[in-house]
């Protein structure tokens, strides 16, 4: 496993290489611009050919492009609809501009449960249009959710019928959320817990569709439905569920899947600790 922090872009895409190279990333995930805004400007040419550069010297991979918090691809409203599109399309485009190995979609809010398939179909046919507008080796990923009040994915059974509306096997696959799972109710606490999880997701897609990790605790109970992450092993997830899911010899055997925190950040000392705990519970670290 390859494990890395979520960086900021605030100083240009080559500076997120330079602060992932700090924290000790072997991999990083970014955003296409600022995750609260719809508006884009587009990539300084000359940041991109800096960030190849330093990218390619600096070893550091897979990357991951994350899409902005507010669009919402199972919205049942039609204006918030094609605008969320819209934002998934330029932030793809971006994606594949730089070259990253993986786009990643929260897969939204979609209104009452009775209307639960037509939500779905939603987002497949975002993900399509998507894909269809621009062409690139860019992986997109949907991400399983907390499940929320109206959030959808928050099952991977949900993922899986998205996935299958979808079509696209080759350009598409999920990102795996511990703290999401556990607050949607997948108990990683036990060894059971974390292996049957890991059982539905390749009974239901195959592990192979499986190209990303979000390894944030939680700071909800198990199926609280609450989305707030924590630092590795200090929220209700634990140390031992982390060691559960990090030691299962189905992805313990990935050398190249990347795991990424997304855990509070004060300083980049707390991202340093998260990944030296994520490395010492996957018996990869020494435990500094
Ligand atoms: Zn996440
Ligand atoms: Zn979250």
């Amino acid at each position: 496993m390859r494990f890395g922090a979520h960086v900021s872009i605030g100083k240009g895409l080559a500076g997120a290489v330079t602060f992932a190279g700090e924290l000790g990333c072997d991999a990083f995930q970014i955003f296409a611009g600022n995750p609260r805004g719809w508006a884009r400007k587009p990539f300084d040419p000359q940041d991109v050919e800096k960030y190849r550069t330093a990218l390619e010297s600096s070893g550091l991979g897979p990357v991951t492009v994350h899409l902005s918090y507010l669009p919402n691809p199972a919205a049942s409203d039609p204006q918030l609809y094609e605008r969320s599109v819209l934002a998934m399309v330029e932030d793809y485009r971006r994606a594949v501009e730089i070259g990253a190995d993986y786009f990643v979609v929260h897969p939204g809010k979609g209104g009452p449960e009775q209307e639960r398939e037509t939500a779905l179909r939603r987002v497949a046919a975002a993900v399509k249009t998507v894909l269809q507008q621009i062409p690139g080796k860019t992986i997109l990923l949907l991400e399983n959710q907390a499940g929320a009040g109206t959030e959808v994915a928050g099952r991977i059974e949900e993922l899986a019928r998205i996935l299958e509306l979808t079509g696209e096997e080759e350009r598409t696959g999920i990102c795996l959320d511990t703290c999401h799972a556990f607050a949607a109710g997948y108990d990683l606490r036990s060894q059971e817990g974390a292996a049957g999880l890991l059982t539905e997701i390749d009974r239901l897609l195959g592990l192979s569709r499986l190209h990303l990790l979000h390894l944030n605790d939680c700071v909800g109970e198990c199926g609280s439905h609450l989305d707030r992450h924590y630092h590795i092993g200090q929220g209700k997830i634990g140390r031992e569920g982390f060691r559960n899911l990090l030691t299962d010899p189905r992805l313990a055997s990935r050398e190249n899947l990347p795991g990424i925190i997304e855990t509070p950040a004060a300083s980049a000392d707390d991202d340093r600790q998260n990944l030296a705990v994520l490395r010492e519970l996957s018996g990869k670290g020494d435990g500094r």
